[in-house]
């Protein structure tokens, strides 16, 4: 008997429910003629940014190349005369991209940015092959205040590279032979 109540309970419940949505305007949005503002953590079209300075950000670590599921991202890297490193080239196939985020998660430079456009359906898949220059944008995305090369390896006033609590001291990396 107690079950039977129940059941009948979760029936009226249900249908009070949609009862109540035959009364209830329709809201529809119209796209592309109404389109929501998306979240800022929103994951689609990539940029790569740069610095406050105006420096690219990139610094062809390869790091966000490695951690990409579906390999959709390659480059080369060079090495300017200060010793900065450089992507000559970066590519990103957005035909296989699958806009997970891991090559912002991986960047240790903030350089890679997933941003909320989304719009980038092409007929041509050839089309979707981004080079460095259709990446490339003139400003600092979400971290705009951010430059690696200002904390990054910095000696501070505290002490020298190694002398800061739980620092390892510099060491020759040739040595470490496994
Ligand atoms: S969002 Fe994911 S799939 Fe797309 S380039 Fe980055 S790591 Fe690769
Ligand atoms: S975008 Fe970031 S992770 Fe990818 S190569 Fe450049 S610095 Fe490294």
């Amino acid at each position: 008997m107690a079950e039977a109540l129940e059941a009948i309970k979760a029936l009226a419940t249900g249908f009070a429910t949609t009862f109540k949505h035959l009364f209830r305007k329709p809201i529809t949005e119209e796209y592309p003629e109404f389109k929501r503002t998306l979240p800022e953590r929103t994951r689609a079209r990539i940029i790569l940014t740069r610095d406050p300075d105006g420096g690219e950000r990139c610094v062809a670590c390869y790091l966000c190349s490695a951690v990409c599921p579906v390999s959709c991202i390659s480059m080369q890297s060079a090495e300017k005369e200060d010793g900065r490193r450089y992507a000559t080239w970066f590519r990103i196939n957005f035909a296989r991209c699958i806009y997970c985020g891991l090559c912002e998660e991986a960047c240790p430079t903030s350089a890679i940015q997933l941003t909320a456009m989304f719009e980038t359906c092409e007929r041509d898949i050839l089309t979707l092959v981004y080079e460095k220059e259709d990446l490339l944008v003139d400003h600092g995305g979400k971290d705009k205040e951010y430059n690696f090369y200002k904390y990054a390896g910095v000696v501070t006033q505290e002490g020298g590279k190694g002398e800061h609590i739980k620092e390892d001291k510099p060491v020759n990396v040739k040595s470490n032979l496994p």
